[in-house]
């Protein structure tokens, strides 16, 4: 199918694009990658009349690191995530997500802020700013303001951005201390989005109890879900098998996905608990190495 007729906008520049959403509001799209968009306008899933392509404006696919932490531009493409002195190279969990998200093709258009605008709850990225305490830079003609990933995805497919506002930036903390993450997840194919999808952050004290824990969940509700009961339950614990194992159980029994055609709920709370298992040995492997 093709799109419904639309009109279409190139603004050179963040100002001009802003004016332009103020002025259309819900009655326009903007476009990053594409890669969710377009497919959404050719299924007419999404009828925008006018379209603000946010391609040329300079100044939103940047990246810093600073003692602060990690301030990445929303327009960056997802791959810059795999780029080896890129911003992942001190938020392994990024790293190990971003193999997952899509394919190379996708990945060399999708950026990184439209991954997070779309909130597909089985995303990938989305999971992993909720797993980092990752907080989001929105901008309108009414000024700037900042969203915690907690409050960012609100529903299916929804997020606390207005009408009127662009996602900007991204600030993610640095890891800390002796700290490690993973991303594991079940999907039918690779590049498929996840069935069930574990983000893992773990930071260990000196006599190896674990200091500081953050579990978030891809494909297992409306929006990604951080699992603060199987966190605080971590907290205090000896690192191992059985510390992993109560996690699992925990997580499995605090979700309440739904069945579809890739996998029944049962099914869904099995695996969540298996990932589980497996991200926080991981993340701890890689704690243990000292990496991070
Ligand atoms: P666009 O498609 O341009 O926009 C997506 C939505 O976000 C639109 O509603 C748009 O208006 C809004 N938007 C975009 N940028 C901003 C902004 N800065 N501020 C406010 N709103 C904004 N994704 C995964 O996570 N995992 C996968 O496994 C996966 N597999 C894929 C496989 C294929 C074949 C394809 C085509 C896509 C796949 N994707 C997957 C989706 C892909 O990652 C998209 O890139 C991503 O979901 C959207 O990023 P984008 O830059 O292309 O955004």
């Amino acid at each position: 199918m093709k799109p419904a007729p639309f009109s279409y906008a190139a603004p050179a520049s963040l100002d001009e694009a802003l004016e332009l959403l103020s002025r259309h509001g819900s009655g326009a799209k903007l476009m990053a990658g594409g890669q969710s968009l377009m497919p959404m306008m050719n299924l007419r899933l999404a009828r925008p009349e006018v379209v603000i392509d946010l391609n040329r404006i300079p100044d939103l696919s940047h990246w810093h690191r600073d003692d602060l932490g990690i301030r990445i531009g929303a327009l960056a493409r997802q791959r810059l995530l795999e780029e080896a002195g890129g911003p992942a190279a001190s938020l392994p969990l990024l790293a190990a997500a971003i193999r997952h998200v899509g394919h190379v093709a996708t990945r060399s258009r999708g950026t990184i802020g439209g991954s997070l605008a779309h909130a597909d709850p089985a995303a990938e990225l989305p999971c992993c700013m909720l797993a980092l305490d990752a907080t989001m830079v929105a901008r309108s003609t009414r000024g700037e303001r900042t969203i915690a990933a907690t409050e960012f995805f609100t529903g299916l497919f929804a997020t606390a951005l207005a009408p009127d506002e662009i996602l900007c930036e991204i600030r993610l903390p640095h890891p800390q201390g002796r700290s490690g993450a993973s991303f594991v997840e079940i999907s039918r194919r690779p590049g498929d989005f996840a069935m069930v999808g574990v983000a893992s952050t773990l930071q260990l004290a000196a006599d190896r109890t674990i200091r500081a824990a953050s579990l978030a969940l891809a494909g297992v509700g409306a929006t990604p879900v951080r699992m603060p009961e199987a966190e605080a339950a971590l907290i205090g614990q000896a690192a191992g098998e059985d510390a992993w194992a109560a996690s699992g159980r925990t997580v499995a029994c605090s979700i309440s996905p739904t069945s579809d055609l890739h996998a029944t709920a049962a099914y869904r709370c099995r695996i969540a608990a298996v990932l589980t298992e497996r991200a926080l040995a991981q993340a701890c492997r890689m704690a243990l190495k000292g990496a991070s």
